[in-house]
């Protein structure tokens, strides 16, 4: 077709289009060409071009679209000619065009669908471009052609130590018992230490370190060697005399389990501790297992969970079970529609769908977090609040609308909004955004197969601790010195978490921020108005229950105070 006969072909289409137009527009009196085309609306003006090229018109094709069907076409092709093949049906395929005169989609068709006889109908080239867009959303390689792919392999990835097989070499047969040990016994930590003589190691369970194990003093470095081995550390890396850190996984039993290393120079060698990331044994459930709590507090943290926006703080020392908590709240809160992300150090335990962040370095937390506000977040947990700059950016995103979860380093829960002050916090900003304060504590459960009864608290005692006098008269269990074959000849098995919450409803926070309560009498005012259990209530609750002795109990709080 040349030039001439291609405008006077336009001409006619125009012409066929602005009569069918003009026929089902009512006009009172004549107006030119352009105005009736300014005039008509969009569906109009497709009606119109229907009527023309004596084809079906729809103004809303989405419906008719067979999604797995349009994923088969080519949508570069469909994108330029403004077409999309929409279903098959027998012989037949449906195909929108935009431009009913234009013959690219009959030739298109023709070569992709021979058999099939083509039925076209015109709609706006919008509802094309919207059909092709929700079909390229998921258009990509198949799962099968990115597996293909060749990558080299870096070394990054560090092989799994397999500690319950039988090794030929001793120090590797030596290391892998110590570790597989244990990971049987539920222990936290391996601590290795060379002194004048000897070299000896030990594990840390449910917090006390327990017997030594002696190992030949001449093995100690042949031991060190194999551990720094073990991790592939660079040569840089080992040369380093003081913090020496690192990783490496273990294979129990077909399970992996991580393993954090830190050696330390000492005056006779060094002091290796071996930190087991293993959260197997550990119930990371709120309400279950090791976090099973009163369940009045438990209806206030959940509360405080439900919240859209503000803070839930979780104070206590290291090795109290805080990261334990934040991560069961974590799998709590994650939800597909939320964005959860998380600046912790080290990430203990990965959650599926939540983006776990590690902090390598302290310098790197506000820009972290500046850049997690910038990420579009619904939920931060950021591991902790320990100086001013750390207070601020987490009162900053409460305050933006976020959730966010952070622990930090004090005896209660009352004295966590006493830290805020300190770290130059304001009252108002604490009150708005601070929606619950907690404590927690781990306390040693006694074994039920061997704790003995009957036991009574000396006079002693009943006044160190300020216990009413009818303790005197009411027998308590206590841990069987030796143990049993159960608990490993402890007396203790397991551990389980105290935790007290003080949540800051309105009315107290509105109190709390004209000042008009210091936070202690606020911690005084929500246990007298809700009756929920500080720390020491729920280790007595928990002693009165025959679960644990008073020796576990003044281990892990201080009993001597009453609050
Ligand atoms: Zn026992």
């Amino acid at each position: 077709m040349n030039l001439n006969l291609d405008v006077q072909f336009n001409r006619t289409i125009e012409q066929l289009i602005l009569d069918e137009l003009r026929r089902c527009t009512p006009l009172n009196e004549p107006i030119s060409d352009a105005t009736l085309v300014h005039k008509a609306s969009k569906n109009r003006l497709l009606g119109a071009v229907g009527k023309a090229a004596e084809l079906p018109s729809f103004p809303n094709i989405r419906s008719l679209a067979d999604m797995s069907f349009v994923r088969g076409s080519d949508l570069g092709v469909l994108s330029r000619d403004k077409f999309v093949p929409l279903c098959s049906s027998g012989e037949q395929i449906l195909v929108a065009v935009a431009n009913p005169w234009d013959y690219g989609p009959d030739e298109y068709c023709a070569a992709h669908f021979p058999d099939h006889e083509l039925l076209k109908i015109v709609t706006l080239s919008s509802e094309i471009s919207a059909i092709i867009e929700a079909a390229s959303l998921t258009i990509g390689p198949s799962r099968a052609e990115l597996e293909a792919v060749e990558v080299d392999e870096f070394f990054t990835e560090i092989a799994d130590f397999p500690v319950t097989h039988q090794h030929e070499e001793p120090i590797a047969q030596l290391v892998a018992g110590m570790v597989s040990n244990a990971i049987k016994v539920h222990a936290s930590d391996i601590h290795i230490r060379t002194e004048k003589s000897s070299c000896h190691y030990c594990y840390r369970i449910d917090g006390d370190l327990g017997g030594r194990i002696e190992v030949p003093f001449k093995l100690k470095d042949r031991i060190d060697a194999f551990l720094l081995n073990l991790m592939r550390l660079s040569p840089e890396e080992r040369s380093k005399r003081v913090g020496l850190s690192g990783r490496f996984n273990a294979n129990y039993y077909g399970r992996s389990i991580a393993i954090r290393y830190e050696r330390h120079r000492t005056y006779r060698g060094y002091h290796v501790t071996m930190r087991l990331l293993d959260k197997a044994h550990l119930e990371g459930r709120l309400g279950l297992g090791t976090l099973v709590f009163d369940p009045e507090t438990l209806f206030e943290l959940e509360k405080a969970m439900a919240i859209p926006s503000g803070i839930i703080v979780i104070s206590g020392p290291t090795g109290s079970g805080k990261s334990t908590t934040v991560n069961a709240m974590l799998r709590q809160l994650n939800r597909p529609e939320d964005n959860i992300l998380t600046l912790e150090n080290p990430v203990e335990d990965e959650i599926a769908g939540v983006t776990h962040c590690d902090l390598r370095d302290s310098s790197e937390f506000k820009p972290m977090i500046a850049s997690f506000m910038r990420s579009d977040p619904d939920v931060i947990f950021m591991g902790e609040v320990r100086d001013k700059e750390s207070a601020e950016l987490a009162i900053e995103a409460a305050i933006t609308g976020h959730k966010v979860l952070t622990t930090i380093h004090t005896p209660s829960a009352s004295l966590i909004i006493e830290r805020f002050q300190q770290l130059g916090t304001e009252r108002w900003k604490i009150a708005q955004t601070i929606k619950a304060a907690c404590a927690q504590r781990l306390v040693k459960l006694l074994c039920t197969a061997c704790r003995e009864s009957h036991s009574l608290i000396s006079a002693h005692e009943i006044k160190l601790f300020q216990l009413p006098e009818e303790w005197a008269r009411h027998p308590v269990h206590k841990r069987h010195k030796e143990g049993c074959a159960e608990c490993h000849w402890r007396g203790y098995a397991g551990r389980t978490a105290l935790l007290e919450i003080l949540p800051i409803s309105p009315a107290i926070g509105d109190a709390l921020s004209k000042g008009q309560i210091t936070p202690y009498e606020l911690e005084l005012q929500i246990r007298r108005n809700t009756g929920l259990l500080s720390l020491r209530d729920n280790g007595l609750k928990l002693l009165s229950e025959g679960r644990t002795d008073l020796e576990a109990l003044r281990k892990a709080l201080d009993m001597t105070v009453m609050n």
